[in-house]
């Protein structure tokens, strides 16, 4: 099979999962994005999803992602919303801004303020357009941190007030990543525990209605929660070279 046919099949099967998962939750699909992550897989495969229809893609590295948005055909950059989803240390968030067209990953004030500064320089060097859409990363763990990212929930308020005080940053909503090694009872728990943020965040901004969760494992839990972006990789593109 071409990889073409490959990813096809992915992209019809994943398809047909969050169909399904809507039409089971009484929601319509038209409510869903589904962000293909394409960490570890070759701009060429970002180039067929874009020609099978795919609109938006993300990426967890920067280094990684810098490269492959880089070497797109520049009509294939333009018909893609490429979205950052990994762990993001301050210093990389000058490069970050002159390809991400949404950020998933922001969990401290001083990212914030960085990436805040960072869009402006962009913006003013003529790298990037406007402002960048964000979400807040959450911290669904309930014990100790497993050094996944994200901000718990009690610190909430103070960084959804550092986002909204900057003047570059667009708040979007809330994303997480299910705590590993749960059972479906213990992820929907999990994912219940962000729609409450998600809540939160609209108490104080009503538009900042998206919710990023669902992986390949869990996209069906997620759409039954309430999730409105769903990121999806293996199921489509099939198993990473190592996992991290
Ligand atoms: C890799 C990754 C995904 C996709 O995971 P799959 O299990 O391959 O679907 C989603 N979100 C984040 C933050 C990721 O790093």
């Amino acid at each position: 099979m071409s990889r073409r046919d490959e990813i096809r099949q992915g992209l019809q099967q994943v398809n047909d999962r969050i169909e399904r998962a809507a039409g089971d939750a009484g929601r319509d699909p038209a409510e869903l994005t589904l962000v293909v992550i394409t960490k570890y897989f070759p701009a060429s495969d970002v180039a067929l999803l874009a020609e099978l229809g795919v609109g938006h893609v993300g990426e967890n590295k920067d280094q990684e992602a810098a490269t492959k948005v880089a070497e797109l055909d520049p009509a294939v950059r333009d018909a893609l919303t490429v979205h950052f989803v990994g762990q993001l240390q301050t210093n990389k968030a000058r490069s970050v801004a002159r390809y991400a067209d949404v950020v998933h990953s922001v969990d401290r004030p001083r990212l914030a303020r960085a990436l805040d500064k960072a869009v402006a320089n962009a913006v003013q060097a003529g790298e990037r357009a406007g402002d960048l859409n964000l979400l807040l990363q959450i911290d669904l763990e309930q014990k100790e941190r497993a050094g996944r990212g994200g901000v718990l929930p009690e610190d909430l308020p103070a960084l959804v007030e550092s986002v909204t005080a900057a003047e570059r940053l667009r708040l979007r909503g809330v994303m997480a990543v299910a705590p590993p090694a749960l059972d479906a009872d213990g992820t929907r728990a999990a994912f219940d525990r962000l729609m409450e943020c998600s809540r939160q965040v609209r108490e104080e901004v009503p538009d900042a209605g998206w919710v990023s969760a669902g992986m390949s494992g869990d996209l069906e839990l997620a759409v039954a929660a309430g999730a409105t972006h769903l990121r999806v990789g293996s199921a489509i593109l099939g198993s990473r070279p190592t996992s991290r």
